[in-house]
């Protein structure tokens, strides 16, 4: 696969969400972007924030809050020479034809391109149940589906949601809202178990169900049921559950990447669109970034990872130069309001794990630490998450935190002042020790490599957690 950069007079990308939207507005930002840009999207409506459609489910937002920002809006002054963009809406890529450099549209087009760029992201997975086909049985993808959601809500009404991870939960409490009685079914014998311990799963399932949720975990669905005017009436369940009556279903049981264009190229394939470290697929003329594609042997699902491959790609389509993309830890934030929860790493504590807790039922407020050799590895926050994206940063930074760890469940404000009195305790015993000042200079998280006080750099890991934050804003 080629990583060198690439000059290029017409850029076609396909699919017109969140990746191909940041690239766009990233392409626009760089000197030396292709002179021409065609987005070809499949939905109907403009780009928009996919992330925002829970609280626009849940009521909480109108459609002005789905904007994407716009760089020529925003920030005119950061704009180079604009590239001619064209955006073609409510059109379909059927196939590539990479031997003539061009694309066959549903509409019967056909679009050249001299750099084509996959970005067709993902469609719900749906088990193999029966009765998918249903009236009021569908996923939680798109502005299409989360407005068929809302105008098919029946206040009092029944719905069940299959799923009990963040997309199934942000859709069960956007249904709730609207009045409707929810049941979500949960595979698993807890909710979020891919991002949650027990414990805080527990808190979680209580929270929900004060509100009125109805969850039933260690849930088998076998088959979705119908009346007689092909209109979903309920879900059958194996085991004591029986059926539970339902006016509507949503499907939120994980995502299926789109990579039928690419593989019915002859892209090379696995789960997803194989990319190498610059979003280079087996054709050095076409790249894939986003929910469709697939680097080693990751899949994406969370826009995190995803900003980061526009920024390599979009240097490698200007020929500036950059750095590879490469895999990170992501961190999980669930958008329901009056919960507030935050997690990275391994949800289950292995022998080699320390594991740090603090539980406090009466205020609602647990977290859980996993640290190994000394770094932090993973976390789990329910109630006050403040300090995640800050744990999250020392995660990244493997910083040794052995001289720190009792403080670390209280905060960045307590670790510090025990760090800076370890630092003066190590000062005093060392006669040649540096001034405080010249130790933060000199020393940086991610090279932190002993227990030595020296080597914790908070005021790195300051400016870096807000810079987080701010992103995540
Ligand atoms: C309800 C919801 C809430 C979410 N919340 C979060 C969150 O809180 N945090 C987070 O990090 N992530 C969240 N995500 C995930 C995030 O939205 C995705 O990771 C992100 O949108 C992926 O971007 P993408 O461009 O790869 O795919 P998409 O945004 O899905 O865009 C792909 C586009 O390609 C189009 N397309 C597909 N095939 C074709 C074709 N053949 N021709 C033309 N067009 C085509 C599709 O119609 C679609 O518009 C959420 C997702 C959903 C659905």
């Amino acid at each position: 696969m080629s990583h060198f950069p690439v000059l290029h007079q017409h850029l076609v990308i396909v699919g017109n969400g969140m990746a191909a939207h940041r690239l766009v507005e990233s392409l626009r930002k760089l000197p030396g972007a292709p002179s021409r840009i065609t987005v070809i999207g499949e939905e109907h409506s403009a780009a928009y924030n996919r992330i925002m459609l829970s609280p626009w489910l849940a009521g909480e937002i109108d459609h002005s809050g789905l904007l994407l920002p716009s760089a020529a809006a925003d920030q005119p002054e950061k704009l180079h020479a604009a590239p001619h963009i064209e955006t073609r809406l409510g059109l379909r890529v059927t196939t590539i034809d990479r031997a003539g450099h061009h694309l066959h549209c549903a509409n019967g087009e056909v679009i050249d391109y001299d750099h084509l760029v996959i970005a067709t992201g993902s469609r719900s997975f749906m088990p193999e149940l029966a009765g998918l086909e249903l009236e009021g049985v569908g996923g939680f993808r798109d502005l299409q589906d989360a407005e068929n959601l809302a105008s098919n809500t029946i206040k009092g009404g029944a719905a069940v949601v299959i799923g009990g991870g963040l997309l199934g939960l942000e859709a069960a409490e956007g249904l709730r809202k609207r009045g409707m009685q929810v049941t979500v079914l949960q595979r698993s014998d807890r909710l979020m178990n891919r991002q949650l311990d027990t414990t805080a799963a527990r808190m979680l399932t209580q929270e929900l169900g004060s509100r009125g949720l109805h969850i039933i975990t260690a849930a088998n669905p076998t088959e979705i049921i119908g009346n007689d005017q092909g209109q979903v009436c309920g879900v059958r369940l194996a085991g004591k559950n029986g059926i539970i009556a339902a006016d509507q279903v949503v499907i939120a049981a994980g995502i299926t990447p789109n990579i039928e264009l690419g593989l019915d190229a002859g892209l090379d394939c696995q789960h997803a669109i194989l990319v190498d470290e610059y979003l280079a697929t087996s054709d050095p003329d076409i790249s894939a970034l986003g929910e469709c594609c697939q680097f080693q042997d990751s899949t994406y699902g969370l826009v995190d990872p995803i900003w980061r491959q526009v920024d390599v790609l979009a240097k490698r389509l200007c020929a500036q130069p950059g750095e590879p993309y490469r895999d990170q830890e992501s961190a999980t934030k669930l958008k329901i309001s009056g919960i507030s929860l935050y997690a990275f790493g391994p949800t289950d504590a292995e022998p080699h794990h320390e594991v740090l807790t603090y539980h406090d039922p009466q205020q609602g407020e647990y977290r859980r630490l996993l640290l190994r050799a000394g770094r932090l590895e993973g976390a789990v926050l329910y109630g006050d998450t403040r300090m995640g994206p800050w744990l999250f940063q020392l995660a990244q930074d493997a910083t040794q935190l052995d001289s720190v760890r009792q403080s670390l469940l209280l905060g960045q404000a307590d670790t510090e002042a025990l760090f800076s009195e370890h630092l003066t305790q190590y000062q005093s015993s060392e006669p040649h020790a540096e001034s405080a000042g010249s130790a933060h200079a000199s020393a940086s998280c991610s090279d932190a490599k002993s227990s030595d006080p020296k080597n914790v750099d908070f005021k790195s890991v300051d400016s870096k957690n807000s810079a987080a934050a701010q992103e995540a804003a």
